[in-house]
């Protein structure tokens, strides 16, 4: 068997963590890069013993310099709260990191791949959304520094391989949960499971009445892998999400239900900018990755349920 070499940034992050793991189980050599600016020691502890793991503390802005087969650029706060508690260093962590990253893909000849996001598609006007959508973005909103990070990290990686022959891949994320999110990660689904967990006030946004469609990281974790060995030439942008779309008041009452949980339900104001709904076309995915999503909400949320039972 040959061992590649794996770059992961952002690999102490949520998706990162089990990213990881999952290809140091299958006999690859990984390098765990991250900040820990959201990310945490505590998700790759347990592989640290394994000596075909190796984490490193740096960030993404400065350029890093290693022998590798393939890249996955997943550095980048993912939540709301904390991508805007610096939003000009949200978008130097998307954009130079981008380059950095595709600068060392470029040097050592390396696969990579961008973690990008169903967030390009803004508040969508067209429904659900393919990935030839255009989006619909306010590029001086408080989502931004985000969005258009992002949007600008697509344009970079599109640009490099056009330019440079840099093999790349794009996949747009649609909203991910599961175990080792943090529990101040302020997105919903850990939010409401943390909140139900101790019966304080489940906290809706606006109404409840936004939607959004959620998978489960093993899902995601698949896809990932698949789109990385995809076939020469096909780059993406390549939507990977699980379609079932609900009402965030439908998953407050859900978690509530699951958790047996006496919380009450409150509503504050709903942030500027939240998108109204969202839910991912994934036919590319399924024709060219032959991937679908296997785990259904309720599944999955027990699954997070029973993690953040161990760490709260
Ligand atoms: P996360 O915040 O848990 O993980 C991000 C990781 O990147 C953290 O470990 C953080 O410390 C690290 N990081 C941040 N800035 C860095 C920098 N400048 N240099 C080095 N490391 C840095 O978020 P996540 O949910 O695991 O998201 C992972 C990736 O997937 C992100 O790029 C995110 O935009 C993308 N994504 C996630 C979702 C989702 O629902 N989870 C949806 C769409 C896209
Ligand atoms: N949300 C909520 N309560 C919370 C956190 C989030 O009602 O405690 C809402 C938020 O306004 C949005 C949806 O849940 O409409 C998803 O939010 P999240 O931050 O998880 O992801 P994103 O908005 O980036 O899709």
């Amino acid at each position: 068997m040959i061992r590649k070499k794996i770059l992961v940034t952002g690999g102490a992050g949520f998706v990162g963590s089990h990213l990881c793991e999952r290809l140091l189980n299958e006999g690859n050599e990984v390098y765990c890069l991250d900040n820990f600016f959201t990310g945490q020691k505590k998700n790759v502890l347990h592989l640290l013993d394994n000596p075909y793991f190796e984490l490193i503390r740096h960030d993404v802005t400065s350029p890093f310099f290693i022998e590798t087969d393939q890249i996955y650029n997943l550095a980048c706060p993912a939540s709301p709260v904390h991508y805007q508690y610096n939003p000009i260093k949200t978008m130097k962590t998307s954009v130079m990191g981008a380059i950095n990253m595709l600068g060392l893909a470029k040097r050592v000849g390396a696969r990579i791949l961008q973690a990008s996001t169903s967030e390009v598609y803004g508040d969508p006007l067209v429904h659900p959304q393919n990935e030839s959508y255009w989006g619909h973005v306010n590029p001086i909103g408080d989502r931004a520094c985000y969005d258009e990070g992002k949007r600008s990290a697509e344009t970079l990686f599109v640009n490099y391989h056009k330019q440079n022959k840099v093999d790349i891949k794009i996949i747009r994320i649609f909203n991910t949960y599961g175990p080792n999110m943090h529990p101040n990660d302020g997105r919903v689904v850990s939010n409401f499971i943390v909140q139900a967990l101790q019966n304080h006030d489940i906290t809706v946004y606006g109404e409840g009445n936004q939607t959004r469609s959620f998978q489960y990281v093993d899902d995601l974790v698949e896809g990932m892998i698949r789109l990385m060995n995809s076939r020469d030439g096909f780059t993406g942008p390549v939507n990977v999400g699980n379609p079932h779309e609900f009402t965030i008041l439908e998953l407050a009452q859900k978690v509530i239900e699951l958790t047996g949980s006496k919380s009450k339900i409150i509503y504050k104001p709903l942030p500027s900018d939240d998108p109204m709904q969202r839910q991912p076309d994934i036919s590319l995915a399924k024709k060219e990755l032959d991937w679908s999503p296997n785990v259904q909400l309720e599944e999955g949320l027990t699954k997070t349920i029973n993690f953040f039972k161990t760490v709260i």
